[in-house]
């Protein structure tokens, strides 16, 4: 399974093992929770293709050009602007199946997430690692269907 709605499926299948974890061993999560542990997952699952012709591709330059232009035209932060365009190259130029099909960078990229909820409302580090293991979950989901795991 390496199309985009496949690893779509994949990632509702690992959220599900994911939301049943967390449910019946830490905590039971309010809907909103789930919506958006459910965002995440889903677009960690589609990350990893960002490197080739892709959903993931399409709706990751997506956001990234509308960061960009956000950066540029409205905050006027044309260095920061700068430095992401060239941050967002960076998966293009590597070969398929390289750096964004790797363990490693399925346990470190999803590492801000940790910071969300101290940006947002003054939160713990604990309060992030829910958000946090829902992008490694739906990243793996991709891994594991790419069958990069095993
Ligand atoms: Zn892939």
């Amino acid at each position: 399974m390496s199309s985009g709605k496949g690893h779509i499926v994949g990632g509702f299948v690992f959220l599900w093992l994911f939301l049943t974890v967390l449910s019946n061993y830490f905590f039971v999560p309010s809907a909103m929770e789930i919506v958006i542990y459910a965002a995440i997952a889903i677009m960690f699952s589609l990350w990893p293709d960002v490197d080739i012709k892709s959903i993931g591709q399409k709706l990751f330059y997506s956001i990234f050009f509308l960061t960009d232009v956000a950066l540029i035209f409205y905050f006027k932060e044309l260095e920061t602007a700068a430095y992401f365009g060239l941050l967002i190259i960076l998966p293009i130029l590597a070969k398929h199946r390289g750096w964004t099909h790797s363990r490693i960078t399925a346990v470190l990229l999803p590492t801000p997430l940790l910071l969300v909820p101290m940006g947002m409302y003054g939160g713990t580090l604990l309060e992030g690692l829910p958000y946090y293991f829902a992008a490694v979950t739906g990243y793996f989901s991709h891994l594991f269907f790419d069958k990069k795991l095993i």
